[in-house]
């Protein structure tokens, strides 16, 4: 438990059909006793139910964000591809760059530009970094934490606007948290560079990779988080809940 204020984001992923949106309505119902009034809760579903879950969290704390982004700012001849304009006029306030699964086909540039593109149309960026275990194996865990900040973030100007997630990549969706100390090196890593770029330290640090209700407690006495990227557990709103919980009550 903790009480700092705190940030939960739900990415459903390519999973989630109308019939996930029944567990939305119990979150929004949770939120709304104000259990838990000083945290922000986002959610990412696939672009498909943007539009359905903008329309039930409309007057609600609760936050849109999309799962993606095209680079391109302005609309164009891109078959299947979704802008920063499309995503805004569904209602996202935020949009998750650079995670780890869309790093298969995005290279840091690319990623840059996204960030550009979210920040010009005054999305909110949940900003994501981190190594593979190849990387993590030989030792370049630092460095590839270092190009994905310094890249990633080049010309950015409005930095409150970007929300860290340090995601390790051989995390995401295989039930291995990296070890205490791993986290708290790689956290405190990522801290320093980013202090270099914010000087105010502004910047939040969220943690994302197999967050779960067993694990979640062990994962609040690392002090060092802002809030939790919570991808499969997020899809039943039970296990969802029960992480906020843990997390702050
Ligand atoms: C994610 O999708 O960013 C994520 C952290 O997934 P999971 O919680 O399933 O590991």
């Amino acid at each position: 438990m903790t009480n700092n204020k705190m940030i939960f984001i739900a990415n459903w992923k390519m999973y989630g059909d109308k019939n996930n949106l029944k567990g939305l309505k119990e979150v929004l119902k949770f939120e709304r006793k104000k259990i838990d009034k000083k945290n922000t809760i986002i959610y990412c579903p696939p672009y498909t139910l943007l539009s359905d879950v903008s329309k039930i969290l409309k007057n609600s704390n609760i936050k849109v964000g999309a799962q993606n982004c095209h680079h391109s700012y302005e609309y164009g001849p891109n078959t299947g591809c979704i802008n920063v304009k499309l995503l805004k006029n569904v209602g996202a306030e935020y949009v998750i760059i650079g995670h780890s699964e869309n790093r298969f086909y995005d290279n840091d540039n690319i990623i840059n530009k996204k960030l550009l593109a979210a920040t010009k149309e005054n999305l909110k960026i949940i900003f994501c970094l981190g190594e593979t275990l190849k990387e993590k194996k030989s030792n370049k865990t630092f460095k590839v934490l270092k190009n994905q900040i310094r890249i990633g973030l080049k010309k950015i100007k409005n930095i409150n606007n970007v929300i860290i997630a340090y995601e390790p990549r051989w995390s995401i969706g295989t039930g291995n948290l990296p070890k205490k100390s791993e986290l708290i090196n790689n956290t405190n890593f990522i801290k320093k560079i980013i202090r270099s770029i914010d000087k105010k330290g502004k910047i939040k640090i969220i943690y994302g990779g197999s967050v779960n209700p067993s694990n979640i407690s062990e994962l609040c006495k690392i002090k060092l988080f802002n809030g939790f990227l919570i991808g499969s557990a997020s899809l039943k709103h039970n296990n969802f809940i029960d992480i906020i919980k843990k997390t702050t009550i």
